[in-house]
C-alpha cells in the first residue's frame, strides 16, 4: 500500500533520508525504531505531505504521492492531488496537536465537515462512535485543556480516524505521557490493530510494545534502514552491530 523508492531528503547540508527504499503491505503493522535523528519522524511527516522530498518517488494506495501522471509523464502534484492523497492517511503526533479552543467533539467533527463536506449531524454521530471506541465519549463536550495527556492522545486518535484513512501514522505518541498514562493509549492502538485491517506505521521507543504489536520492524540509523525483520528476530537476535548497540542501550 506504500512504496518508497530511492527517496532522498536533505535539510541544508544534512541528508536526513539517504536513498531510502521500502514497501508496506496493506494491513501491515510496521514499527520504525532507531536512534534520535535517524530520520524516522521525517518519513512519517513526508508520507503526510508535511515535508517534501528531494528525489525519488513515493506511491500510496496505487497513486504517486508527490507526482501526477499527465500524458504518460510524471509531473509534480498540484494542491488538489496532495489534498486527495492526504485524506488516505491519518497521523497522530507526539504532542497531540488538538485544537485548543474547540471541544473534544468539535475536534473530531471539524475535518470531515470541512474537507469532505459531511453534514454536521452525520459527523457528530460518527465522532461519538469513535469517541466511544477510544473510551472518550463521556468527555465529548470538554475542552482539551481539561484532559490528561492520555485522554488527549485518545481524542487525537479518534480525530485522525474520523477521515476514515486506510493508513495511520503514529509518531512517538506515548513519549510525552506520564508513565501511568502510556498503557491506555497503547490499548487503543492494540484494539485498532486487532479490530481493523488498517495499515499502521509507528515510530516508537516502546520496544516491548513494538515487539508484541508489529509484524515487522525497521531499524534506522543515519537516514538508512540498516536492518529489518520480524520483531522476534530484530529484538532477540539483531545481526547488525548498530542495532545491537542501540537495543542494549534502550532495553
Ligand atoms: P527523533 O526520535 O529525535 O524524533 P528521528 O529519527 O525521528 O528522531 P527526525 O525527527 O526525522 O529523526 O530528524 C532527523 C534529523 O533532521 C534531526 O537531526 C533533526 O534535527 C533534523 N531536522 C528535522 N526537521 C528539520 C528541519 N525542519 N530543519 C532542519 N533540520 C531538521
Amino acid at each position: 500500500i506504500i512504496h518508497i523508492d530511492h527517496v532522498t531528503k536533505s535539510y541544508g547540508s544534512f541528508t536526513v533520508l539517504k536513498d531510502l527504499c521500502f514497501s508496506v503491505m496493506p494491513g501491515e503493522k510496521l514499527a520504525l525504531i532507531g536512534p534520535s535523528g535517524s530520520g524516522k519522524t521525517t518519513i512519517l511527516r513526508t508520507l503526510m505531505t508535511l515535508e517534501r522530498i528531494d528525489s525519488g518517488v513515493i506511491r500510496v494506495d496505487g497513486d504517486y504521492l508527490f507526482h501526477m501522471e499527465r500524458n504518460g509523464r510524471l509531473v509534480p502534484a498540484d494542491e488538489a492531488h496532495l489534498h486527495r492523497m492526504r485524506a488516505k492517511i491519518g497521523m497522530v503526533f507526539q504532542l497531540f496537536n488538538l485544537f485548543p479552543h474547540k471541544t473534544v467533539l468539535e475536534n473530531v467533527t471539524l475535518a470531515p465537515m470541512l474537507t469532505k463536506g459531511v453534514r454536521k449531524a452525520d459527523a457528530q454521530r460518527r465522532a461519538m462512535e469513535l469517541l466511544e471506541m477510544v473510551g472518550m465519549a463521556g468527555k465529548a463536550n470538554s475542552m482539551p485543556a481539561a484532559l490528561s495527556g492520555g485522554q488527549k492522545q485518545r481524542v487525537a486518535i479518534a480525530r485522525a480516524l474520523a477521515l476514515q484513512p486506510r493508513i495511520m501514522l503514529f509518531d512517538e505518541v506515548t513519549s510525552a505521557l506520564d508513565p501511568e498514562l502510556v498503557e491506555e493509549v497503547l490499548n487503543v492502538m492494540r484494539m485498532l490493530g486487532t479490530q481493523t485491517d488498517m495499515t499502521m506505521l509507528l515510530v516508537t521507543h516502546e520496544m516491548s510494545f513494538a515487539h508484541d504489536f508489529a509484524d515487522r520492524v525497521l531499524f534506522f540509523d543515519r537516514g538508512r534502514i540498516v536492518e529489518e525483520g520480524p520483531p522476534g528476530d530484530i529484538f532477540t537476535n539483531p545481526r547488525n552491530e548498530r542495532t545491537q548497540t542501540f537495543l542494549k542501550k534502550i532495553i
